[in-house]
């Protein structure tokens, strides 16, 4: 039997990805008897013009990670589409936007003056930044047109799985190898994880204990045994689909939201929002002076926190631009 073409890129995102393909340990033996990788940048010396002489359809799974940040990301989401049967979003980037999404909170403008004329860190006393096209001597030199506004994969190109997380933990890599190789997929557009919440996973001590201040892990220490939430800390469990068995949660640490919408939710941030408002400040009944207002301004980054993977997926998708 012929082995399956696998094909791996890297677009926005920070590489943890290219990490989890190879953090399935011995896994990794049933994927070298099952396929043959054609292309993965970071690993093989292969060129863009060699993805362009396949024949369209000629990889089997490219597993793509990373949202669209520039458009030289964008012709590779329209030519690995073309050349591939199946294109998987693997990740939390190329799922709704991952971190790098959070820079639909400025423009284009606004993170070239940080990045290359405000930062402390940034040394550049000739106030030069990048421009896409410039003349040198030895000829014009390009780099990719850097966009105002982050995109997830689907929004470029027509998606036919996801795999979500930040990285996809290895059972939902291996998992997603297996059901290709053995061509038991599921319905085009389908998640390739388990329809589950982070609080189903959790083995924490839930009391149905209402929450009446806010904490952050930076200056309290969390109980190790009892729901984080309930404690006051904002763990994204209850608006987050699982599959990663918890894993922050075990090291004390509120989920963040890798995993991103639950099924059957509009979107993750409204989903958290709604779950919040069913725990918090059951005191302010209870006591008329409770400063309900006083608790909620102990909420830093709102969006950074409901958000913090899927703003470009969301209702909001990004901060206006004037
Ligand atoms: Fe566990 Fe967090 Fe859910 Fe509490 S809110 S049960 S700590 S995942």
């Amino acid at each position: 039997m012929s082995k399956l073409k696998f094909g791996f890129y890297w677009a926005a995102s920070c590489g943890g990805c290219e990490v989890a393909v190879i953090d399935i340990h011995e896994a990794v033996l049933e994927v070298i008897e099952v396929a043959d990788i054609v292309f993965w940048p970071v690993a093989m010396d292969i060129k863009y013009k060699d993805v362009e002489a396949m024949e369209d359809g000629y990889i089997d799974v490219c597993l793509f990670n990373g949202a669209i940040r520039n458009d030289e990301q964008e012709h590779l989401a329209k030519l690995l589409r073309k050349k591939s049967k199946y294109l998987v979003a693997f990740g939390s980037c190329a799922h709704t936007g991952g971190i790098p999404g959070l820079g639909n909170l400025a423009n284009k403008k606004e993170i070239f003056d940080r990045a290359y004329l405000s930062s402390p860190s940034t040394p550049n006393e000739s106030k030069v930044v990048p421009v896409p096209e410039l003349e040198v001597p030895e000829g014009k030199l390009t780099i990719p047109h850097f966009y105002n506004t982050v995109a997830t994969l689907d929004d470029i190109v027509d998606v036919d799985y996801y795999i979500p997380g930040c990285p996809p933990p290895p059972s939902l890599v291996v998992g997603a190898v297996r059901a290709i190789a053995s061509g038991n997929l599921p319905p085009k557009g389908a998640i390739l994880a388990p329809e589950l919440a982070v609080c189903d996973e959790c083995d924490r001590e839930k009391t149905d204990k209402r929450v009446n201040e806010i904490k952050r892990v930076i200056y309290d220490t969390p109980d190790t045994e009892k729901c984080l939430l309930e404690q006051g800390f904002l763990c994204m469990g209850p608006a987050t689909r699982g599959a990663c068995e918890a894993k922050c949660i075990d090291a004390n640490m509120p989920c963040t939201g890798c995993g991103g919408v639950l099924p059957g939710a509009l979107e993750q941030g409204s989903a958290m929002v709604s779950a919040l408002s069913t725990v918090m400040g059951l005191d302010n009944e209870k006591d008329p002076d409770f400063d309900f207002e006083a608790m909620l301004a102990k909420l830093k980054d709102p969006v950074g926190t409901f958000y913090k993977y899927s703003l470009p997926s969301s209702i909001i998708h990004r901060r206006i631009m004037k």
